[in-house]
């Protein structure tokens, strides 16, 4: 993807574990790579339709100078995800920031700490089968809704399936989310499990009842094998209740393992 770099960007903060760094301050310095689509930007060469790096470099010289923080991983991380915030154009960054005179008593140039954070797109799966099934559903992508860290979300229409795993239990009401989120996979598991535990859910049978299940489909094109947490989800290519609702939202998306879109997959499973 297309990029701006910052390089260096002086600014005198207050950031530091050290009573004394937080009384007098000291120089920063920040670097950044903006990843972002120019292709409108270049056609029309319309300031409105760019990153401006000005008003860029202007939000991280205020945030830094408004905020105080002991470690240069919190000082990186906040301005990092700030960014994502206040300009959404910016896809991804790599932020760097130094400290050229921390307080270290030796010979050294700078110290620094660089992160990359960004917005992935993410498919959700949602499930229920007890109580009142669709509300269920709603309050969950309602609540994502209101998290900051998701945006541009999408819900597929809701399909009735009848119960897999061989389970003896009520007929499923399922749909496929899609969204954008700061959250890594890990962090976003732990935030879905959250979101099943306020529909009261327990974990009593396994593929049994439940008020609320929340799979992670997709996570950009991210393969992870590991126990708690396979992505792509491992058993979607035999679940119509699964490809139905995503080919309605993302027909062309590529599955990463078996390198099939979604589209592929439905029709190979409906034959
Ligand atoms: P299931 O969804 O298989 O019917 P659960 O919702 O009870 O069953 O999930 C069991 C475990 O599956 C979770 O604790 C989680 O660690 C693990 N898991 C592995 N991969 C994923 C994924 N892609 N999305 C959600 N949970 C997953
Ligand atoms: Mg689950």
């Amino acid at each position: 993807m297309d990029q701006i770099r910052i390089k260096d960007l002086r600014i005198f903060a207050h950031h530091g574990v050290y009573e004394q760094e937080k009384e007098q301050g000291q120089n920063f310095c920040v670097s950044a790579v903006i990843y972002t689509d120019m292709e409108k930007a270049g056609k029309s060469d319309d300031i409105t339709d760019a990153v401006d790096y000005g008003a860029v470099c202007l939000f991280i010289d205020n945030y830094m100078r408004e905020n105080r923080f002991d470690l240069l991983e919190a000082v990186t991380r906040h301005v990092a995800e700030e960014l994502l915030f206040e300009f959404p154009a910016i896809h991804k960054v790599e932020l760097e920031v130094e400290k050229p005179d921390a307080p270290i008593p030796l010979r050294f140039n700078s110290v620094s700490v660089k992160i990359e954070r960004g917005w992935h797109r993410v498919f959700i799966a949602l499930g229920s089968n007890m109580g009142d099934r669709l509300k269920y559903l709603e309050r969950a992508a309602a609540n994502l809704q209101a998290d900051a860290r998701f945006r541009n979300i999408n819900v597929s229409d809701y399909m009735e399936t009848a119960p897999y795993g061989g389970v003896e239990q009520d007929d499923f009401l399922n749909g496929v989310l899609e969204a954008e989120t700061l959250y890594s996979p890990w962090e976003l598991l732990g935030r879905l499990q959250e979101e099943e535990q306020l529909a009261e859910r327990k974990r009593e049978v396994h593929w049994g009842p439940r008020t609320l299940d929340l799979d992670i489909l997709f996570y950009d094109d991210l393969i992870l094998a590991e126990k708690k947490l396979s992505i792509p989800h491992p058993d979607m290519k035999n679940r119509q209740f699964v490809l139905k609702p995503l080919a309605e939202l993302a027909p062309s998306f590529v599955h990463p393992v078996y390198r099939k879109t979604v589209a592929e997959l439905l029709a190979a499973l409906t034959e």
